[in-house]
């Protein structure tokens, strides 16, 4: 039902269905939204009269009239995306309110104060969403709560809280509310029902285009054409007094995974109230003591939602007079270390089983769970400054700005920054993507802040009441100090503190002991969580993963995070370390064959150090190893004073050098004199690299350790280019075999990385006992886009929807995959135990990983640390698929 009713709809109805406390309402839905956007922004003929029904069905269910001057109907409008867009879409409550239904309201309930309390923030949210008065760029308030803030300095002379305003107050209030209407929309507030119905219902829909619902669609891909539905709904009122109030709620804690009732609520208060951050609300279970029956209501709910759809739930309910009321409910969003508890817990608790729990934890959010927490011994020195509401886990250290725009700004200058708020709200979804860490004084665990650090896994501290932010100022005081835009600041959002400058971080808990080997680590519950998780990924995956590692210590590392191989080992980097380079740069410099293979002989003891090393971290595994594949010239020193230096060491004339740099310049680079070209052109540096690999497998082969090299020739497009190099490396394992007595066990196989190795599939798998593709070159040559060049066209495709993701990151399943696919299905024609592998940056992300199981590749290979991310990814896939997802 979701793609018909939307999230909240549809939870809304199944809520009805079993039995839970909802108010009325009916649900427009989005092929609503999809007639409106295909036909100029119009409705279907049809619209009117089934809400004129659905109106009717309300009026019949409450007892109340739309419009009624006795007792009157309100109804909220909601919108209602498919997946839940928090913030994203307005919402508008009390609607059917002017000058006489609020009357009448007020008599009805022999309370004005609430009365008109609804009408205030009536025409407020209305002017705001529906017509538009919204802070203007050069504002820092919204001109709504600066009228308020003027009157209640006017008549107070300072800021009392909103539940002080007299009916006198709020009777002012919408006066002034209208007339600053009247001037920044140009027209009169709408005073009939319908009028206000109709406006609100073509407002939710509008929004769906605002600017900040489509920078978070495109955040979190979900399709422009999925559209929003709308809700229509009774309303029920938080605020007629002290036994009502407003609340959000999880059934466990989504900072951190425990089972307990988490949530916060607000006496007297409309739902916005909590979600905005206005006041900090209290812990739900400060219920207990203030209304014991409504609170006993909700832990029955609790319990009721989570037998129900059988994950942990984020909703919203009403208290109206003592009577609770559900309004939403959701999968909550969740941190990935509460993801993990949740998945370990429920499995435990029988309420779902070992597959589902590997789906509940989000590949993409799994690095959270790896990245560092501050340094224990550290923060024992160092002193908080200010404590807040723990809302979204880790440590971040970085530059405090004020206010979005400016933290973008920083961030693309490559500051670490951290956004400082009084409170956030959509409008700063920019600045928070790109802080490390947001940090505000006031909302609580519910408000905006919190529920988008907790989706983007950003660190969080909010309600830091002891912050004072002063926007004009750009300063932030706390604890007798002041600090300035561009100053540091830390925060820990797993305990909710604050410090000033930058604190040290120490390794997760995960890392330290899978990669440390710290005991105590071990025994953290979020260490066997972890390791839970990754054994029910192996029994689930029918792809390994394997990483790129180039050093004996990265090899290490990714076995360690459960890799079973080498899928890319670069060899180019082996030779800029030290004084490698010099050889290096000699043999590019050599002008006949025998000074190359002078230059060559120095380059090998090196190589066979670097490959015998990384054999023994592998132990067993195999290795794909990659031969030389980047242009000379990028050896090449570059400036005159690198040029003379070289000269000097290696006794040549600076003239020289300044020559050959010239000669190898290349006007393509990326299409030049590079790849397997190079060792076609300069056959003894192929020859040194697979005796390299071949000495080094014999000596660590004589060490009782398995061996087993897979040599890739790069950027073939010929199956004559690989035969050529598969020959230099036989000979030199003929060579190697006959000299050291030993049998050797490899494989010669090829990178697919340009288009006319994809298409001749057939005819190199005869040569290539492995294939791996490599993803990278091959998106940039079918593509004709260089990715390092992209930077100044992409982002604005993307904006265009000309591509969905970067097809750098994510690979492009419906061209460069076809690619791919031409290349397996020909490839395993000719060879039917080819193995297939992929190397490119995509072999680390999750959707372009399920692409890869649904073309049937052996492996994919990601850089150390993405490792456990590929695991997941790769079992979540392997899962998919056998569902037929
Ligand atoms: P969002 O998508 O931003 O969460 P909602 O449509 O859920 O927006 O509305 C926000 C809040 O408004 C709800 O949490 C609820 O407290 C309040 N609200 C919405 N509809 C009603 C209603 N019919 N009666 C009382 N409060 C409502
Ligand atoms: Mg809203
Ligand atoms: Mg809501």
């Amino acid at each position: 039902m979701k793609p018909l009713l939307g999230g909240k709809g549809a939870n809304l109805a199944e809520m009805c269905r079993i039995g839970l406390p909802v108010p009325p309402g009916f649900t427009i839905t989005t092929e609503v939204c999809t007639y409106y956007y295909a036909n100029k922004r119009t409705y279907p003929s049809s619209l009117r009269g089934q809400m004129e029904a659905g109106i009717a069905s309300i009026e019949q269910q409450t007892g109340k009239r739309f419009g009624d001057l006795k007792n009157p109907l309100l109804v909220s409008v909601r919108s209602g995306a498919r997946d839940s867009m928090p913030g994203m879409m307005d919402t508008i409550l009390n609607l059917g309110l002017n000058d006489q239904t609020v009357e009448a309201l007020a008599t009805k309930t022999s309370n004005p104060r609430f009365a008109w309390d609804c009408y205030r923030r009536f025409v407020q949210m209305y002017g705001d969403v529906v017509l538009g008065v919204q802070k203007r760029p050069e504002e820092d308030h919204e001109p709504f709560e600066t009228v308020i803030e003027g009157l209640k300095h006017e008549r107070y002379h300072q800021d009392v809280e909103d539940t002080k305003l007299s009916v006198a107050d709020l009777k002012e209030l919408v006066a002034r509310f209208k007339k600053l209407v009247k001037e920044r929309a140009g027209k009169q507030f709408p005073d009939s029902p319908w009028d206000q119905l109709l406006g609100a219902v073509g407002a939710v829909f509008g929004s769906w285009m605002n600017d900040r619902a489509i920078v978070y669609r495109r955040k979190y891909n979900i399709p422009t054409e999925w559209g929003t539905a709308v809700n229509v709904q009774a309303m029920v009122y938080g605020n007629t007094g002290d036994q009502s109030g407003s609340g959000v709620a999880f059934t466990r804690n989504p900072a951190n995974g425990v089972k307990e009732f988490y949530g916060e609520f607000l006496i007297n208060a409309q739902g916005e109230d909590v979600v905005a951050g206005v006041r900090t609300p209290e812990p739900v279970a400060e219920l207990k003591k203030a209304m014991p029956k409504a609170y006993g209501e909700l832990e029955r709910i609790r319990q009721t939602l989570e037998k129900h759809f059988k994950d942990v739930q984020d909703f919203e309910f009403t208290i109206e007079d003592g009577v609770v009321y559900m309004l939403q409910t959701r999968n909550g969003k969740r941190t990935a270390m509460a993801a993990l508890k949740f998945s370990i817990d429920m499995f435990k608790e029988k309420l779902i089983d070992w597959k589902t729990a590997v789906m509940r934890n989000p590949a993409d959010q799994l690095e959270q769970l790896l990245a560092p927490v501050f340094d224990p011994g550290e923060v024992a020195k160092a002193k908080a400054i200010a404590t807040g509401l723990p809302a979204g886990p880790g440590a971040a250290s970085g530059q405090i700005y004020l206010n979005a725009e400016r933290a973008v700004a920083a961030s693309e200058k490559g500051e670490k920054v951290l956004l400082v708020r009084v409170e956030t709200s959509p409008e700063d979804l920019r600045g928070m993507i790109a802080a490390e860490g947001i940090l505000t004084a006031r909302g609580g665990v519910s408000s905006h802040a919190a529920l988008v650090a907790r989706q983007m896994g950003k660190v969080c501290v909010c309600g830091a009441a002891a912050i004072e932010v002063d926007y004009n100022s750009r300063t932030v005081r706390v604890d007798g100090r002041t600090f300035k835009e561009g100053d540091w600041m830390s925060i820990d959002g797993t305990a909710g503190k604050v410090y000033a400058g930058q604190v040290k971080t120490a390794p997760s808990e995960i890392v330290a002991g899978l990669i440390d080997g710290n005991e105590a680590a071990k025994k953290t519950e979020k260490f066997k969580h972890f390791q839970q998780l990754m054994q029910w990924c192996s029994d689930a995956t029918r792809m390994s993963v394997r990483t790129n590692a180039d050093t004996p210590d990265q090899t290490e590392n990714a076995v360690a995070f459960g890799a079973v191989g080498i899928g890319l080992c670069r060899t180019e980097h082996m030779f800029f370390e030290g004084d490698r380079i010099d050889a290096m740069r000699e043999m590019i410099l050599a002008e006949t064959e025998d000074a190359r293979k002078a230059a060559l002989a120095k380059l090998l003891p090196y190589q066979r150090e670097d490959f015998a090393g990384i054999f023994r971290a592998l132990k067993g595994y195999p290795a794909t190893i990659r031969f030389l594949d980047p242009p000379l010239h990028e050896f090449l020193p570059h400036t005159k004073q690198q040029q003379e230096e070289l000269a000097k060491k290696i006794g040549v004339t600076g003239a020289r050098i300044h020559q050959r740099v010239e000669q190898l310049h290349e006007f393509n680079p990326m299409l030049g004199f590079r790849g397997c070209r190079l060792g076609i052109g300069y056959p003894e540096i192929s020859a040194m690299q697979a005796r390299a690999v071949f000495e080094a497998a014999a000596e660590v082969q004589k060490e009782g350790i398995k061996v087993r090299p897979e040599i890739m020739i790069p950027l073939v497009g010929f199956k004559k280019e690989l035969d050529l190099q598969i020959e230099v490396v036989h000979q030199a394992a003929r060579d190697v075999e006959k000299e050291k007595g030993v049998k050797l066990n490899y494989m010669v196989g090829t990178m697919i990385e340009i288009p006319r190795g994809a298409l001749t599939a057939d005819e190199i798998a005869q040569s290539a006992e492995f294939f791996s593709f490599g993803t990278n070159d091959l998106t940039q040559t079918g593509l004709g886009m260089s990715r390092d060049d992209s930077g100044s066209f992409l982002p604005q495709y993307q904006e265009l929807e000309i591509v969905t993701k970067n097809p750098f990151a994510t690979i492009d399943a419906t061209g460069v995959g076809q690619l791919v696919e031409i290349a397996v299905t020909k490839g395993r024609a000719a060879r039917k135990n080819l193995k297939l592998g992929i190397c490119g940056e995509h072999g680390g992300d999750p959707s372009s990983i399920q692409f890869f199981e649904k073309v049937g590749l052996d492996y994919v290979s990601c850089s150390p640390y993405r490792v456990p991310v590929a695991r997941l990814a790769a079992a979540q896939a392997a899962l998919r698929v056998k569902v037929g997802d």
